[in-house]
């Protein structure tokens, strides 16, 4: 029996290190996910600049539009001015001049206003779209690297694997069922140490007649509380002074 609880103590120090390198693969996969992620926005927003853009050219060709059908009015109106016979006619077609000059000055004023807009529209999407290219080409030699270094750690979690293997076979199968039911419920811990009586699983105390018999370390207990496999380890000459 003491054999065995030395084999899942060991057993679950390599679970530990194997989950150790996943959840290192998982961080370095993530950060590259995320940093796609923050380009992709950028480019989204670029995109919205460069939409905006188009609309506010639009418009400024419409305003562009109306300037010129006030200007053709202009034309028309003078040319009728030669035909008038009443003064009243001839008020009429002077104001509708007026009105279709102020048109033409004020569509000057509105297409300089929006071709502004335009520009700056148009400079916000460049300068986002040069920095999407620039943090692209950094992110491909991130990639390059983060392969590289998950490459590495996949060998190494492999031998640890292997190790994790050939050490499970030394054990009875049912506890290596036991424990690995018991590793995937309780978040990778299956085997804890205890502490001054307290389980280091859930934190929670022992009652002292188990405690004793865990001590004593000649069967395999389970925690009341969190069902961990526990075991005792004798403090050390060191630990007393
Ligand atoms: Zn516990």
């Amino acid at each position: 029996m003491k054999e065995d609880i030395s084999v899942l103590i060991a057993l679950q120090e390599l679970d530990t290190e194997l989950s150790g390198f996943d959840r290192k693969i998982e961080e370095k996969k993530q950060e590259l996910v995320e940093r796609e992620q923050a380009i992709a926005e950028k480019e989204a927003l670029a995109g919205q600049c460069r939409e905006k853009a188009a609309e506010l050219e639009q418009s400024r060709r419409d305003i562009k539009a109306g300037s010129e059908d006030a200007a053709e009015r202009i034309k028309d109106r003078q040319s009728k001015m030669m035909q008038v016979q009443t003064s009243r006619e001839h008020q009429a077609l002077l104001k509708e001049i007026e009105e279709a000059k102020k048109t033409i000055k004020d569509s000057e004023e509105q297409q300089l206003q929006v071709m502004e807009q335009v520009e700056a529209e148009e400079a916000k999407a460049k300068e986002l779209e040069n920095l999407c290219t620039g943090e692209k080409k950094l992110l491909a030699e991130e990639t390059g690297k983060v392969d590289k270094a998950i490459e590495k750690l996949n060998g190494r979690r492999l031998a640890v694997q292997d190790k994790r293997d050939k050490l499970a076979k030394k054990v009875s199968s049912s506890w290596v069922k036991r424990y690995d039911k018991l590793l995937k419920k309780r978040d990778g811990l299956a085997v804890v140490q205890v502490i001054d009586a307290v389980c280091q699983g859930c934190f929670m105390t022992i009652p002292p007649q188990k405690y004793n018999d865990i001590c004593l370390g000649e069967q395999i207990f389970t925690c009341p509380t969190c069902q961990r496999t526990l075991y005792y380890l004798p403090p050390s000459d060191e630990d007393d002074t």
